[in-house]
Formats: C-alpha cells, sequence, structure tokens
C-alpha cells in the first residue's frame, strides 16, 4: 500500500516558477513576486529563452502574467490561500 502524505504549502512560499527551454533545454526561472520587473523585462526583450534566445510561445507569456495576476490578487486579499500537495 502506497501511503499519502499530504504537503501544505502558503500561496506565498512559492516565489518562483521555471520552464525548460525547447530549444536547448536550459531551465529558465522567473521571480513572480516581482510584477513589475517581469514586465519591465518582457517589453524590452520579449519571453525568450536567456541562453539561446528562442523565443516562448505566446501562451506561456499568456498564462504566467495569468498566475502573477492572481498571486497579486491574493496577497493584496489579505487571504490565507494554500496549495495542497500530495508526495506519493
Ligand atoms: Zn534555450
Amino acid at each position: 500500500m502506497t501511503e499519502h502524505t499530504e504537503l501544505r504549502i502558503p500561496y506565498d512560499d512559492l516565489k518562483f516558477i521555471s520552464f525548460e527551454c525547447r530549444g536547448c533545454g536550459t531551465e529558465i526561472t522567473m521571480d513572480i513576486s516581482r510584477e513589475d520587473q517581469l514586465q519591465a523585462d518582457w517589453e524590452n526583450k520579449g519571453l525568450r529563452c536567456t541562453y539561446c534566445t528562442m523565443t516562448f510561445d505566446l501562451a506561456v507569456k499568456h498564462a504566467i502574467a495569468n498566475y502573477v495576476q492572481w498571486y497579486s490578487l491574493i496577497k493584496n486579499s489579505k487571504q490565507s490561500v494554500f496549495f495542497r500537495l500530495k508526495k506519493a
């Protein structure tokens, strides 16, 4: 029998989103708690791999922007929100 232990993580413990570049495999990490900086970077350079400069799919950019907005709405609400992760 497999035992499951649930991990409970406050939303604001999650500071970074990482994703892998399809071109070179480099893992790109973004600090989602710094929305202003993210927006400025995207305006200047677009959303691209910092190693091979391959541009990421616009859907990825929209998804991250939506998540950053969600993060900021929760933060401003002062509501306690947790992610619940199952650990096998
Ligand atoms: Zn790359």
